[in-house]
């Protein structure tokens, strides 16, 4: 079958027979994909320490006619983002990201402004730029490529529109805010100041970039922590495995 060339990120490897590696990857044109490296675990030129997780790499595959799984041909690093490598923290976050690729992305379901996100996310934590800041934009705006926008432009409940004033909830089974005067804030229905508000709002948009200069307020930070994980929570819960990972960051 023809061979395909593209950029991907290796989201995992396991071990496959004697000597070959079985390897799912995100690529910038095809999206989620899975393959056999043969020959992998052996010296192989043609995939030079480029088979590790969370690598960019140049990959050459070809597809199978009665499979979903790829024939890998060749595999060529690009950057290996040694800076998440050496750090159990970066390590914890990096899965968190990869993991959340896998699950919003069906196989073969190709979205190249997720595979910019993941990039740029696992660059700027490997340099170890704004971890917190780049951690909470990824989740925001991975959901809402995913199709899990949050919706901040008004009430769910009563449809008042959000004008920026006073703190609002945050309503997971709606994606979306409620007022104070239709619900109170619990552990269930987090709250937001207005500046958590205009921020939550900012970083799903695809105009923020992860390499400006930012710095978010602490209790801005606190704020959106809770509303992110209580909305992933909710929306792909039972399927993350490395959501527990992010209990020990600091609150
Ligand atoms: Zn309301």
């Amino acid at each position: 079958m023809e061979q395909k060339k593209s950029e991907a990120i290796i989201l995992g490897t396991k071990d496959f027979g004697e000597s070959d590696l079985f390897v799912t990857f995100f690529s910038s044109h095809y999206g989620n994909l899975k393959g056999v490296a043969k020959g992998a675990r052996k010296s192989s030129k043609r995939f030079v320490n480029s088979l590790t997780i969370f690598s960019l790499v140049d990959i050459e595959f070809r597809g199978r006619r009665s499979s979903d799984l790829v024939w890998l041909d060749s595999c060529e690093l690009i950057d290996g983002f040694p800076g998440i490598r050496s750090d159990y923290g970066l390590l914890s976050r990096a899965s968190y990201m990869v993991e959340i690729t896998g699950i919003l992305f069906p196989f073969n379901v190709s979205s190249s402004d997720m595979f910019q996100l993941l990039r740029s996310a696992l660059g700027s934590i490997s340099n170890k730029e704004n971890i917190e800041e780049t951690t909470m934009i990824f989740q925001a705006r991975a959901m809402k490529i995913g199709g899990f926008g949050i919706n901040v432009s008004k009430c769910s409940v009563c449809g008042r529109p959000y004008k920026g004033e006073g703190r609002a909830l945050f309503h997971p089974p709606s994606g979306s805010i409620v007022c104070m005067g239709c619900d109170k804030e619990s552990a269930l229905t987090p709250g937001m100041d207005p500046n958590t508000v205009s921020v939550l709002e900012q970083i799903q948009s695809p105009d923020l970039s992860l390499s400006s200069a930012l710095g978010f307020r602490e209790d801005t930070i606190r704020e959106l922590k809770g509303v992110l994980m209580a909305h992933i929570e909710h929306c792909l819960g039972k399927r993350l495995k490395s959501a527990k990972y992010l209990q020990p960051w600091p609150l």
